[in-house]
């Protein structure tokens, strides 16, 4: 159903719970979810793309879109920037299309703070801290001290749990895309996003 406002969903949770797969997996079910590319200073990974994965900027790039006011919410992590980019946001908003944000805990209260009624804040669980573990090293594609230091992030992100709106413990890659969707269009049909729905009935 159309809705008057976009939503804007936040994604959160410590690397290795399965965000990407999530989103992704969302996205094959849901094709009016629009995902917001994030700009970094973290160096591209294999298997990622400039303008697709990230917008990959240097550091004085990056400090550049901030003091231009370009960045609606930044962090670093792990020794690396990300921020949300104020034309990544504004322009799907003002079209009235839904968007999907991948961000910590720091920048999805930012987003919710900026937007208390269009946003709704999901966090994504392991479903357990030796599954995340397993999850981390798997990757691979990190060295041990930078494996370390994500997981030792990822157990305090979690302990941010309780200040968000809804939480996803991610034990299936198939069901846990279907329990995202339903937020998602509980959200899209609350009466703030549907103030004129008399008036798009012809009453
Ligand atoms: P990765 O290096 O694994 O792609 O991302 C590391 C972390 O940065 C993830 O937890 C992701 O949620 C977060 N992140 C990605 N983009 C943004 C952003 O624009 N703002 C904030 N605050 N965090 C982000």
């Amino acid at each position: 159903m159309e809705h008057t406002r976009g939503l804007i969903t936040v994604i959160s949770g410590p690397s290795g719970t399965g965000k990407g797969t999530l989103i992704a997996g969302l996205m094959d079910i849901d094709k009016d979810i629009h995902y917001a590319i994030s700009a970094t200073t973290r160096e591209m990974r294999s298997g990622e793309a400039e303008g697709i994965s990230y917008y990959f900027k240097s550091r004085e790039e990056f400090d550049d879109l901030i003091s231009r006011g370009e960045v609606l919410e930044w962090d670093e992590f792990c020794g690396n920037r990300y921020g949300t980019l104020r034309s990544e946001l504004k322009s799907r908003i003002e079209a009235k299309q839904d968007v999907i944000l991948d961000l910590t805990v720091k920048g999805a209260m930012a987003i919710k703070k900026a937007f208390p009624d269009d946003s709704v804040s999901v966090f994504v669980l392991p479903p357990s801290i030796a599954e995340l573990e397993r999850r981390i090293r798997g990757r691979k594609r990190e060295t041990e001290k930078q494996l370390s230091a994500r997981i030792a992030e990822a157990e305090k992100e979690i302990l941010s749990v309780g200040r968000f709106d809804y939480v996803i413990v991610s034990d299936s890659i198939t069901e846990a895309p279907v329990r995202l969707k339903w937020i998602i269009d509980a959200e899209r049909q609350k009466m703030i996003r549907n103030e004129d729905i008399l008036q798009r009935m012809g009453f």
